[in-house]
């Protein structure tokens, strides 16, 4: 039998308003793909059957670019990205807690549960710069899927980390904030 890690995750964001200059130089130097009708970004990405070197590589690309100094800005505090924003049409999935810094890696990423109680709040993109669109989430929702090593995890999350979950979903089925607008 696999075992299960569970993971309780949430904290209380106290100033969730987000520096555009700072993101705007940003977007900049990225090696972010970017467009509402990019169509890298609008692919429904495949399925990870399994974790070959290359496949670490893209985890690597993507856990570097989030755990950059230049992301480590106060105004920018939680940051997540999907594979398919570098180019790699594949369901991997990685996000930084705020405050605990720490980079979280899902692969193949599935929700299967998530609460009735749902929340109304701005979102940006780091593939849509200088956009910001109320979107409504559930507040609540539990993801399962792989860690590098291959083993099942599970995120029990809440707050800002469950809408991060829920985004990065998204853009593994090509869907982007704008699409709520
Ligand atoms: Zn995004």
């Amino acid at each position: 039998m696999e075992r299960i890690c569970r993971q309780e995750i949430g904290y209380k964001v106290e100033n969730s308003k987000i520096n555009m200059n700072f993101l705007k130089k940003l977007f900049n130097k990225s090696k972010i793909q970017t467009g509402a009708n990019n169509s890298i970004l609008r692919q429904k990405a495949k399925e990870v059957e399994k974790i070959t070197p290359a496949v670490l590589d893209i985890v690597k690309k993507i856990t570097e670019i989030i755990g950059e100094n230049r992301y480590q800005t106060p105004g920018l505090i939680n940051i997540g990205l999907a594979a398919s924003q570098i180019s790699q049409s594949l369901r991997i999935i990685a996000f930084r807690e705020w405050p605990a810094q720490n980079i979280i890696v899902l692969i193949n990423p599935r929700i299967t549960r998530q609460s009735k109680n749902r929340i109304v709040m701005e979102e940006s993109c780091l593939s849509l710069p200088g956009i910001v669109v109320l979107v409504e989430r559930a507040a609540r929702t539990t993801v399962q899927g792989l860690d590098i090593n291959g083993r099942k995890i599970e995120i029990r999350a809440k707050g800002f980390l469950a809408r991060m979950i829920q985004h990065e979903i998204d853009h593994l089925d090509g869907i982007l904030i704008t699409d709520y607008a």
